[in-house]
């Protein structure tokens, strides 16, 4: 109990303390506890609904974790056209949305001019644009930037780079990094975090992906235990446990208390109360998909997806109903997180002092 009442106050954690907490599970319930007192000191009561538009499921990747990677031949692939996009976008805007989130697989189906116009289009219509699209070149996060967009998420899945590199074959660990590098350095208010229960995962790695979160200083971390996907190199192992997915996001919170971090879809996967649950141990955003029709069923990273036979509008309400039933409230603000304000804040003062 010393240890929760020194974090409550310090918000840091040695490298040996975080390895207790993942290992044991006597602490569990002051440690969830913990999370969901700092979360409401720092973030408040509010949750950020932010609309996920998963707008291409084409991939050129090989994550050998994911339904989406390219030598999957059994998902039938899709792309939506520009005006597909944009009108579940204002649909999503109408519904009340003030953050509209661009996913897709990594692929280079549309051009860096389509989606800087796609960007600054619903820009125009009034909400923010989060981007989630993988690893691109310095000039096309430039480019996407200036178009508009204001966020970025990127997970390292792992920072265990022998496993980075076994699972995420053609692709470089160190690529991943510069890629985050490069995105705090353009502006954008950029998310990471990490997949918890991959094969080969181990408690200190998992304790070492903490760490890696508290010094880049993230505005966002999201947190998803691994589910075993068909036809994927790892259809027959174990999967991510719930409970040490939900360990890892109390602890993100504990170690950065102003960021934004999701109750992400995966945690209500292996729990139909999952985000509810996430929502009261530090969690304060949740992202519906807004995607329409067949689509939602297609964009397939994993089995048992939620929600796939809904509408964008029934899961906006059903998500409010569970909220205000856990006694929280909807967010009427754009949903930057609040290290991000007290960053912009200190930039300015730094360049007013200096001006
Ligand atoms: N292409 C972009 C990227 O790589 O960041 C965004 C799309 S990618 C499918 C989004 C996230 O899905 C990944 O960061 C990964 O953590 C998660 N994901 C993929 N397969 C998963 C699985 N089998 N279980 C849980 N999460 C998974």
């Amino acid at each position: 109990m010393d240890r929760i009442a020194k974090v409550l106050q310090t918000h840091e954690l040695s490298h040996q303390e975080l390895v207790e907490f993942l290992r044991s599970d006597r602490y569990d319930e002051a440690l969830f506890h913990a999370a969901d007192q700092t979360r409401e000191r720092y973030v408040g009561n509010d949750v950020h609904l932010k609309g996920l538009l998963e707008f291409s499921n084409i991939c050129t990747r090989t994550c050998h974790y994911c339904g989406l990677r390219v030598e999957n031949r059994f998902i039938k692939r899709y792309k939506l056209s520009s005006e597909e996009i944009l009108s579940f976008a204002r649909k999503a805007i109408d519904y009340g949305y003030k953050t509209i989130v661009l996913q897709s697989g990594e692929s280079h189906s549309y051009s860096m001019e389509a989606m800087c116009d796609i960007i600054a289009s619903i820009r125009a219509l009034g909400a923010t644009v989060t981007l989630s699209l993988g690893e691109k070149s310095e000039a096309e996060y430039q480019a996407y930037k200036e178009a508009g967009a204001n966020r970025y998420l990127l997970r390292i899945e792992t920072t265990d780079k022998a496993l980075y590199q076994s699972l995420h074959p053609q692709m470089s660990f160190e690529n991943r990094l510069k890629c985050l590098r490069i995105l705090k350095e353009l502006g954008y208010e950029t998310g990471s975090g990490s997949l918890v229960g991959l094969p080969g995962q181990s408690i200190t790695s998992l304790a070492n992906d903490l760490l890696f979160f508290k010094q880049s200083d993230f505005d966002m971390i999201g947190i998803g235990p691994f589910i075993p996907s068909e036809n994927t190199p790892l259809a027959q192992v174990k999967g991510g446990e719930f409970t040490m997915a939900l360990k890892m996001t109390a602890l993100v919170r504990l170690l950065l208390p102003k960021i934004n971090i999701p109750a992400t879809t995966a945690m209500e996967t292996l729990d139909p109360n999952g985000r509810a649950i996430a929502l009261k141990s530090g969690a304060n955003v949740v992202m519906p998909v807004i995607t329409e029709g067949e689509y939602r069923a297609l964009y397939r990273l994993y089995p048992g997806k939620i929600c796939i036979d809904d509408t964008p509008k029934h899961c906006r309400l059903c998500i409010s109903g569970k909220i205000i039933a856990i006694g929280r409230g909807i967010a009427d603000t754009n949903g930057d997180s609040e290290r991000f304000i007290v960053r912009q804040k200190e930039q300015r003062n730094f360049y007013d002092a200096n001006a």
